[in-house]
């Protein structure tokens, strides 16, 4: 089935809007991604669900994006549906110390609903940008917590087999890493444990950590959050900073002077100016300290000249490797 076909076939079911050849860029928050051949904006999880169960019985490719905002889209788009969260799944319940969240919901969102609950423990994720799906697939985290902590039970669409429900210890969480990368299931709904606390702490503490974030991380500009993991036990914003790559360009993507790890899409960037500033930073990073720095970003789609996405094939597809001379 072509891309037309499907498009067609999905339009009929008025699902929501169905749009062919549609630019990711539109849908990134750095603002940069070649077209998907269908993307689909399923209004509920119903509409969702029956778009799932059907690319699925038909292995037509496909991919759940939530907000994009850790992801890196390749030049040459994604030939597949791209299914949007973005209206589907934006349920909200609170039960005592629970919250009962679906996989769109944004984790702001989330954390002011908390708040409003005087429920303490979710405060951590109110400057994460994203919806709740990308929150668990990355197990996102900041300041000293992460979803793991608070995770009860998640309710996942699998392949080849439907509606499940998984344990935190189901998802794997690691450091931003989970099983959803592995098994390819689609988050709908998470359960999440909170503690009863003070609502003026915890509004004290969402602010601190807002104000936080003002300050030290390139707000205004379009990215996507850290582009490589922190190799522990040091940071990659300190390692990135010590070889003196903040400023660092190619075309318009730029190693952010406010916080090395961030590289920056100054207009017209390319997911292939991105690539080749991440590869010369890795490559000084390793020729200094010995240390190999991980992406945190996820590459979507196609490498140069069509080749498998993998980060292997990307970071070498060009001699790119960790031997001097680096790019
Ligand atoms: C300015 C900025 C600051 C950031 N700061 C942080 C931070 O402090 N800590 C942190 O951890 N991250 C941070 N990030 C990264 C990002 O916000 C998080 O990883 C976020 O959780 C991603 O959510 P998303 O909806 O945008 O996911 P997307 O970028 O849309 O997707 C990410 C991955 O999750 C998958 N996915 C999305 N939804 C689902 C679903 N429902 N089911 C299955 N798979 C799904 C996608 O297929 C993709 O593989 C930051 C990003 C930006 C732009």
């Amino acid at each position: 089935m072509n891309a037309s076909e499907i498009a067609t076939e999905l339009r009929h079911w008025d699902i929501g809007p169905v749009l062919e050849n549609e630019p990711l860029s539109r849908h990134t928050s750095f603002r940069i991604g070649g077209p998907a051949s269908v993307y689909v904006q399923p209004n509920s999880q119903e509409d969702l669900i029956q778009i799932l169960n059907w690319v699925d019985q038909h292995e037509i490719p496909f991919f759940v994006l939530g907000q994009g905002t850790n992801v890196l889209v390749s030049d040459l788009g994604l030939d597949a549906v791209v299914i949007s969260t973005s209206r589907a799944l934006r349920h909200i319940l609170v039960d005592q110390e629970r919250i009962v969240a679906g996989a769109g919901v944004l984790l702001t969102k989330l954390a002011h609903k908390a708040h409003q609950a005087a429920l303490q423990g979710l405060e951590f994720a109110v400057s994460i940008p994203g919806t709740l799906g990308g929150a668990l697939v990355m197990n996102a985290g900041a300041h000293g917590s992460e979803m793991r902590n608070i995770v009860e039970q998640i309710r996942v669409w699998e392949p080849g087999y439907g509606i499940k429900t998984l344990s935190a210890t189901d998802a794997g969480f690691e450091y931003r890493r989970s099983q959803f990368m592995v098994r390819h299931w689609i988050a709908l709904e998470a359960s999440m444990t909170l503690k009863h606390g003070d609502m003026h702490a915890i509004l004290d503490n969402m602010r601190h950590f807002m104000d936080y974030r003002k300050r030290t991380q390139p707000v205004g500009d379009a990215n996507a959050g850290s582009v490589f993991k922190n190799p522990h036990p040091d940071y990659a914003g300190r390692l990135i900073e010590s070889i003196g790559a903040k400023g660092w360009h190619v075309g318009d993507a730029v190693v952010s002077p406010v916080h090395a790890n961030f590289i920056v899409n100054r207009g017209k960037a390319k997911a292939r100016d991105v690539l080749t500033l991440m590869r010369r930073i890795r490559c000084h990073v390793f020729q200094r300290y010995h240390i190999v720095l991980r992406p945190e970003v996820r590459w979507i789609g196609p490498g140069e000249g069509g080749t498998e996405g993998t980060w292997e094939n990307l970071w070498y597809g060009e001699g790119g490797g960790l031997q001097e001379p680096c790019e």
